[in-house]
């Protein structure tokens, strides 16, 4: 199957410095497009709640060309929520996710749709092939979180991986198929399946404003990718228990082999409390496991949606949605 329409979904937080560039960079991009695939590419803008001019740029940009639309959030949800918005609003035959920063290069669009054309593969994703220019430590702990979910979930997570990738119709309504709150993508991309071609880059410096990310936020993002795609920790703290079990026997027979033979003498008192402070510890971590698992399930059980729509292009014109979705790029 050719592509007739390719969705550019773009999820934007405070990203009014970045996004004139963006939308000049797509604007070339998508008269290139047209020219080799003859294909049209609509831009969907996701405004995840930001605080800047964000908005009215998109407003703009909606309002001058026929190409843009956007939906926008009543307040932050986060780029997993935005992502989920525009999947479910895009109405291309293809799909791509791209940061409003730049640090997707454009050029790629073109290796995606031809790999995706040429058939065998549903979806065409960047790889970045080396952390250059990320802080050593966020590499060091990103490669120990990779190392570490793909020993212990069924589903692979791949090292570099971006959310930089054009996936086909089916692909798209499979991962919409997954109802869940708590949204990993890294994980849904690969537990949907289908055979993805990995198209390796250099990582970019960002064009303009600051990343949304801090040290803190990464961890928060790492723990529930664990949680959502491996229910191992739990097995393990079942582990734990039973070889403390073994450990505490063990140590009730050479007590009982120590009185007989030496005798009952009253001493012992501070290891005694290292033991009871030492098992309180790991019963603490092991509940805060359980509960991890548990917040996630009672998060899951609200069914609350994932995101709430403040406005989209189609409350600021009154022109229906689909009326300019086939219209030829500028
Ligand atoms: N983003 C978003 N909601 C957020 C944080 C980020 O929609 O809460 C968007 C942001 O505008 C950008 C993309 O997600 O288009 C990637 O964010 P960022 O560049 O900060 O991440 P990094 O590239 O540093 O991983
Ligand atoms: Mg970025």
């Amino acid at each position: 199957m050719k592509a007739r329409l390719i969705s550019v979904i773009v999820p934007c937080y405070n990203e009014e410095a970045a996004l004139p560039l963006f939308l000049d960079a797509l604007r070339k991009t998508g008269a290139e497009l047209y020219d080799e695939f003859a294909c049209n590419t609509e831009l969907l803008f996701v405004d995840d709640g930001s605080r800047d001019a964000t908005l009215a740029v998109l407003r703009d940009a909606a309002r001058t060309e026929s190409n843009v639309r956007y939906l926008s959030f009543s307040r932050n949800f986060g780029k997993e929520a935005a992502m989920y918005a525009g999947l479910q609003h895009a109405k291309g035959d293809y799909v791509v996710i791209m940061d409003a920063d730049l640090q997707h290069p454009p050029a790629m669009l073109r290796d995606m749709i031809a790999t995706l054309n040429a058939g065998g593969y549903d979806c065409a994703a960047a790889r970045r092939v080396s952390r250059d220019g990320e802080p050593p430590l966020r590499s060091f702990f990103s490669r120990r979180f990779y190392r570490l979910i793909n020993r212990i979930s069924d589903t692979e997570i791949v090292d570099g991986a971006c959310d930089f990738r054009m996936m086909t119709r089916r692909m798209v309504d499979a991962i919409l198929s997954l109802r869940e709150y708590n949204r990993f993508s890294k994980g849904i991309f690969s537990w949907v399946g289908f055979r993805t071609k990995w198209l390796p880059f250099e990582n970019q410096e960002r064009v303009a404003g600051e990343t949304k990310w801090s040290f803190w936020g990464l961890l928060v993002y790492a723990i529930q990718g664990i949680v959502g795609f491996s229910t191992v920790p739990l097995a393990l703290v079942a582990l734990l228990g039973i070889l403390l079990c073994v450990a505490a026997l063990l140590t009730v027979v050479y007590i009982i082999i120590k009185t007989l033979l030496f005798g009952d003498p009253v001493g012992g008192w501070p290891s005694m409390a290292c033991m009871v402070m030492f098992m309180g510890g790991v019963q603490l971590f092991c509940m805060g496991i359980l509960g991890e698992y548990l917040a996630k399930t009672y998060l899951e059980v609200k069914r609350r949606p994932v995101y709430v729509l403040s406005e989209t292009d189609a409350d600021a014109d009154s022109t229906p949605p689909d009326a300019d979705s086939n219209s030829r790029n500028p």
